[in-house]
C-alpha cells in the first residue's frame, strides 16, 4: 500500500520541494510508516520567507477586529473537526484517543479564541509631558518562527499561532519531524477561515530546518518548545541576529504532599502528572515528596490504583488510557532510565518493564513505573525522563522539602497538596517554578500564563502578557510647543 506524501504548506497551498527529499512518519502504536513528508529545502525556505513578507504586509494592515473575526472562524472550524484532528494526533503521537478527543484540539482552539478576543483590546498609552505629549503603539514584530515538540503537536501550533497572528504577525511554523501532520491541518483551516496566504506557513524537517529558522535575518522572533539542550542551541543561534526568543523547555517538577492532604486526591494528581499522555508532558511532577506520616498510605494507594486502573493498548480504543511512547529510540531511552533507577538502588514499586498489549503488540509501550526509596542524587530523580516514570521521596520538615524541591537547574512547574491554606501559599511562594498548582495538577487554561524559571524557559505562553511578547512598543513624542534650540 502506498502512503500519502505531504508537502510543505506555503503561501496558502502545498508547495513541492525541489530536492525531492522526504522523511517517513511512523505510528508509535504499530511501528508502521503512515505517511511521508517533504523536507523544506532552500527553494521552500525562500518561498516561505517571501510569502510571509507579503502575508505580513496584508495581515498587519488589517484592523485587530478584522483579524479577530477570521481567527474566530478558524476556532469554529477546529472545533467542528475535533474528531478528525484528534485522530491525526493519536496516530502521530501514540497518545490515547480518550485524551485527544477532549483535550488536544479543544485546548488549542481555546487559546486561539482567547487571543482573538484580546487582539482588539490591546491599547497603547498616552501621557502629557508639559504641553507636549507622547503616545505608544503596540506594533507586530514581523515574521516570527515557531518550532514545536512532538507531545502536543496541534496544541503547540495553536498556542504559538494564536498570539502571534492575533498581534498581526506572520508565523512560519516547524512542527516536530515525528508529528508533522497536525500543523498542516491547522494551516488548511486558517486558509479556509480567511487568513491571507503567507501569514501561516508550515515548513517540515528536523534540526537543519529549525536551524535555518533560528538563523534567518528575516525572522524577528523564535518561539521554541522542546528540550533544554536544544533550547540552548536555539538561543545561541538566534543571538546571531538578536532575535526575540520564547523558550518552553523541559522540567523535573516537584509535588509536595503534606500529612494533612487528601491522600486520594494527591494520588490522583501524582498519577495524572506522571502517566497522562504516557508521561510525555513537560510539567509532570516526576519528583513526589511525601511527608513521612502519610508515605505508606500514599504508596499503597498509588500501587493499587496504578496496577488496577491503567489500560494500555491500541490508543484508538476509547477504553485505553495509556498509549505508546513516541518512538523506539525514546522507548529505549526511558527503559534505560528505569534500569538506572534499579542499578542506583531505588525500589521498584510497580511497572519497570516494556509492555506488549494484545491490541498493539508492536507499539512502544512502557508500563507505568513508580520508584520508591529514592534519594535526591539518583539519576532518575535529577534528569527529565519524559516517560511514565515517577520517583517518590520522603520528607519530614517543610523547609527541608522546599530546599530539596528547589535543588535543580530546572523550574518549570511545582505543586503542593495540603489542607492548611497558609502552608499552601507559604510553600508555593518559595518554590522556584513558573507554573504552580495547589491541590490540583496539570490544568493549563488559556487565561493562565505558563513558562519556566531557571533553565526551563524564557518568556511565557498564554495569558494576557503573551501578546506583549509578540508586539513591540513604538513611542511617539508629539511637540505642541516651539522647539527651544541653542543653534
Ligand atoms: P527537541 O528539543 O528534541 O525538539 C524540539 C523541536 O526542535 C523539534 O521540532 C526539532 O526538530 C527541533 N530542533 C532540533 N534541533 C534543533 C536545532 N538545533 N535548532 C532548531 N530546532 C531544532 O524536543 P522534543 O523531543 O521534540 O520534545 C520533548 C521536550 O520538549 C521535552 O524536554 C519536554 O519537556 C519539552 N516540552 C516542553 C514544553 C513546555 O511548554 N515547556 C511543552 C512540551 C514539551
Amino acid at each position: 500500500m502506498t502512503t500519502p506524501v505531504y508537502q510543505n504548506f506555503i503561501n496558502g497551498h502545498f508547495l513541492k520541494n525541489q530536492s525531492g527529499e522526504t522523511f517517513a512518519v511512523k505510528n508509535p502504536a504499530t511501528d508502521e510508516v503512515i505517511y511521508h513528508v517533504e523536507v523544506a529545502d532552500a527553494f521552500v525556505q525562500n518561498a516561505a520567507i517571501e510569502s510571509a513578507k507579503q502575508g505580513f504586509a496584508m495581515w498587519s494592515a488589517m484592523t485587530p477586529i478584522e483579524r479577530s473575526r477570521i481567527l474566530l472562524k478558524a476556532v469554529e472550524l477546529l472545533r467542528a473537526r475535533n474528531d478528525e484532528l484528534a485522530k491525526i494526533e493519536v496516530l502521530d503521537t501514540g497518545k490515547p484517543w480518550q485524551e485527544a478527543e477532549c483535550v488536544d484540539v479543544q485546548t488549542g482552539a481555546d487559546v486561539i479564541e482567547y487571543f482573538a478576543g484580546l487582539a482588539p483590546a490591546q491599547v497603547g498609552q498616552q501621557q502629557m509631558v508639559g504641553e507636549d505629549f507622547y503616545y505608544t503603539r503596540k506594533e507586530p514584530l514581523g515574521i516570527c518562527a515557531g518550532i514545536g515538540a512532538w507531545n502536543y503537536p496541534l496544541q503547540i501550533a495553536c498556542w504559538k499561532s494564536g498570539p502571534a497572528l492575533a498581534a498581526g504577525n506572520a508565523l512560519i511554523f516547524k512542527p516536530s519531524e515525528e508529528t508533522p501532520l497536525g500543523a498542516i491541518k491547522l494551516a488548511e483551516i486558517f486558509t479556509e477561515a480567511g487568513v491571507p496566504a503567507g501569514v501561516f506557513n508550515v515548513v517540515q524537517g528536523a534540526a537543519e530546518v529549525g536551524q535555518w529558522l533560528t538563523q534567518s535575518d528575516d525572522i524577528e522572533k523564535v518561539s521554541f518548545t522542546g528540550e533544554v539542550g536544544t533550547g540552548k542551541k536555539v538561543v545561541a543561534s538566534a543571538a546571531g541576529s538578536l532575535k526575540d526568543v520564547t523558550m518552553e523547555l523541559g522540567g523535573k517538577s516537584p509535588l509536595l504532599v503534606f500529612d494533612d492532604a487528601d491522600i486520594s486526591q494527591a494520588v490522583s494528581a501524582a498519577m495524572l502528572g506522571n502517566f497522562y499522555t504516557q508521561g510525555e508532558i513537560c510539567t509532570n511532577c516526576t519528583r513526589i515528596y511525601v511527608h513521612k506520616n502519610v508515605y505508606q498510605q500514599f504508596i499503597d494507594e498509588l500501587k493499587t490504583r496504578t496496577e488496577q486502573n491503567i489500560i494500555a493498548g491500541d490508543p484508538m480504543n476509547p477504553e485505553v488510557n495509556l498509549g505508546a511512547l513516541i518512538s523506539k529510540n525514546h522507548h529505549d531511552l526511558v527503559m534505560g532510565y528505569i534500569d538506572k533507577g534499579i542499578s542506583e538502588g531505588a525500589t521498584l514499586l510497580t511497572g519497570g518493564k516494556a509492555l506488549k498489549p494484545d491490541s498493539a503488540p508492536n507499539g512502544y509501550f512502557v508500563a507505568p513505573t513508580v520508584f520508591t526509596d529514592c534519594t535526591d542524587d539518583m539519576t532518575i530523580v535529577k534528569e527529565e525522563i519524559f516517560g511514565p516514570v515517577m520517583s517518590v521521596l520522603v520528607f519530614d520538615d517543610e523547609d527541608d522539602a522546599i530546599r530539596r524541591a528547589n535543588d535543580t537547574h530546572l523550574g518549570l512547574a511545582a505543586g503542593v497538596f495540603t489542607k492548611d491554606i497558609k502552608r499552601a501559599h507559604r510553600v508555593i511562594h518559595q518554590l522556584q517554578a513558573g507554573i504552580c498548582w495547589i491541590n490540583s495538577y496539570g490544568n493549563s487554561p488559556a487565561e493562565m500564563p505558563v513558562g519556566g524559571y531557571k533553565q526551563s524557559g524564557i518568556g511565557r505562553e498564554n495569558g494576557i502578557e503573551t501578546l506583549d511578547h509578540y508586539t513591540q512598543t513604538k513611542s511617539i513624542y508629539v511637540g505642541m510647543t516651539d522647539i527651544e534650540s541653542p543653534f
